[in-house]
C-alpha cells in the first residue's frame, strides 16, 4: 500500500475508526518497508509521502521530509551525523531506527562510444546492470527494475537469464544516485537528464517499487526530472497500465514489436494473456489521463525476415491510428544463440520511411555500447536463476557452439 492511497481529504472530519484504520495502514507501510534482517527502515525506499508518514510517526514536523530528501538527493549525504540542520536528538534516533543503504558497484565498463555500464550488487548475491548513454546535451540512464525477467521475450537476452526477484525501490533509485555521484567524481559537467526503465526486468511487474522510485526521480527535492524525461517501458502488463494511471503521470513506452497477435504471441509471450487490442486500449486510457500534449512511445525491435517488411510497417501504421504516439525503432541487438538477426540498414530505413509516410514520428535508436554488451536486450547481470532457464539457455549456446565447430 503506497502512502498516497491512505491520504484523506484535509477538509473532511476523520472519524475515530478511520483514524485507527489509517494508523494500521501506516504501520503496515512502515513494516513492509522495514528491512527485517537489519530492523531498520532504508530511507531510500520511501518517497515524499512515505517520508511524511515516517516523520509523523516519530512526532516530527513535516518539513523534516524536505530536509532529509535534500541531504540525500541534492547533496549526496547519507550519514545522519552530517545532517547538521536536524537536531542531535533526531540524528541519534534516525541512526537507531533508519539507514540510507546503497547497493555497491562491482564493475564499471566504458564503451568506445562513451556509453558506460555498471554492475550493481543487489540482494541474494545477484547483480543487475545500469547503463548511461551520453548524447548531445543529454545523459540518459537506463535503469533495471528486476533481477532477470519473468517474461521471456524471445529476442531478449535478459529473459534467457531467468528471474530471481524484484529490486527494492532503494535498489532502483540507488542506480540514479550512484551514477549521478560517479559523474560528479569524473568531473562531468552534465548530470543525468533522462531516465528510462529499460534495463533488466519488467517494471510493471514490480509496481510499487518502480512507482516509488520514479516518484523520487521526478520529485524536486530528489532528482527533479521532468515527467517527460522519466519513462517506464512495459511489454504490456495491461492491468498495471490502468493502475499506473491512478498513481503517476510518468511517461510510458510500450514494446509492440509485431503488428498482429499471432506474431506477437510468439515474440512477446505475455501477449497471449493481454492481446494487442487490449494493450492499445490501455495505452489510450493512460494517455487520456495525461493531457493532450503528451504521447506514448511505441518500441519496435526490427528482426530480419520476422517483423521488418513494408506490409508489416503498413499494418503497424493501421494499428496505431488515432493513438498519440511516436515510434522508436530498435534494430535487433544480437546475442549468442538468439536465433534472430539484425536487418540490413536499407531495410531498417525503408521501414522507418514507410511509417513516416503514414505520418508517424519515427526515430531510429542508434545502437550504443555494443562492445560492452550494453545495448537494448543485452543486459544480463549475474542472476542466480530460480527458474533454471539460464542453465537451459547455456546448454543451448554450448550445443550450438559444438555444432558450429564440428
Ligand atoms: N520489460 C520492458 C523493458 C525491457 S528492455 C519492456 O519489455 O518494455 C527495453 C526494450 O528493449 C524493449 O522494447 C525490449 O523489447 C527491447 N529489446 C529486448 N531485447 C532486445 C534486443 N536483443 N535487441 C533490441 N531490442 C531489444
Amino acid at each position: 500500500m503506497r502512502a498516497e492511497r491512505v491520504a484523506v481529504d484535509a477538509n473532511r472530519t476523520v472519524s475515530d475508526t478511520e483514524k485507527t484504520n489509517l494508523l494500521d495502514k501506516k504501520t503496515n507501510l512502515l513494516d513492509k518497508k522495514t528491512n527485517l534482517s537489519v530492523g531498520k527502515t532504508n530511507l531510500l525506499d520511501l518517497n515524499r509521502a512515505d517520508l511524511d508518514l515516517f516523520f509523523a510517526d516519530l512526532g516530527e514536523r513535516p518539513y523534516r521530509t524536505m530536509q532529509i530528501m535534500k541531504w540525500i538527493y541534492h547533496r549526496g549525504v547519507i550519514d545522519f551525523a552530517l545532517m547538521t540542520d536536524l537536531s542531535k536528538v533526531l540524528r541519534a534516533r534516525l541512526a537507531e531506527i533508519a539507514e540510507i543503504r546503497l547497493p555497491g558497484i562491482v564493475a564499471e565498463q566504458c564503451s568506445v562510444d562513451g556509453t558506460r555500464k555498471w554492475a550493481i550488487r543487489v540482494g541474494n548475491g545477484n547483480c543487475v546492470e545500469t547503463v548511461l548513454i551520453p548524447g548531445s546535451g543529454r545523459n540518459t540512464l537506463c535503469v533495471s527494475s528486476q533481477v532477470g525477467c519473468m517474461l521471456d521475450c524471445r529476442f531478449c537476452s535478459t529473459g534467457k537469464q531467468g528471474f530471481n526477484g524484484n529490486l527494492t525501490a532503494a535498489e532502483i533509485i540507488a542506480q540514479v544516485w550512484l551514477v549521478q555521484r560517479r559523474l560528479q567524481e569524473l568531473g562531468e559537467a552534465q548530470g543525468i537528464t533522462n531516465v528510462v526503465l529499460m534495463g533488466m526486468g519488467e517494471p510493471l511487474l514490480n509496481f510499487d517499487a518502480t512507482v516509488t522510485a520514479t516518484d523520487l526521480m521526478m520529485d524536486d527535492w530528489a532528482f527533479g526530472l521532468s515527467k517527460r524525461r522519466v519513462t517506464i517501458s512495459t511489454a504490456g502488463v495491461v492491468p498495471a497500465i490502468y493502475e499506473l494511471g491512478k498513481v503517476t503521470d510518468v511517461s510510458l513506452a510500450v514494446s509492440l514489436h509485431a503488428p498482429d497477435n499471432s506474431l506477437r504471441n510468439e515474440l512477446v509471450p505475455i501477449n497471449r494473456k493481454y492481446p494487442i487490442e487490449e494493450l492499445l486500449e490501455a495505452c489510450r486510457h493512460y494517455l487520456d489521463g495525461l493531457g493532450e500534449r503528451r504521447s506514448i512511445t511505441i518500441e519496435y525491435t526490427l528482426m530480419k525476415g520476422v517483423n521488418d517488411s513494408l506490409e508489416q510497417a503498413d499494418a503497424v501504421a493501421g494499428l496505431l491510428r488515432g493513438l498519440r504516439c511516436k515510434v522508436n525503432l530498435i534494430p535487433f541487438n544480437p546475442f549468442p544463440a538468439s536465433g534472430f538477426e539484425r536487418p540490413e540498414t536499407e531495410t531498417v530505413k525503408a521501414f522507418q520511411n514507410r511509417l513516416m509516410n503514414h505520418g508517424y514520428a519515427t526515430m531510429l535508436r542508434t545502437t550504443r555500447g555494443e562492445d560492452i554488451d550494453a545495448a537494448c536486450g543485452q543486459l544480463v547481470g549475474a542472476v542466480e536463476d530460480r527458474t533454471r532457464r539460464q542453465a537451459r539457455y547455456i546448454a543451448r549456446v554450448q550445443a550450438q557452439g559444438a555444432t558450429e565447430t564440428a
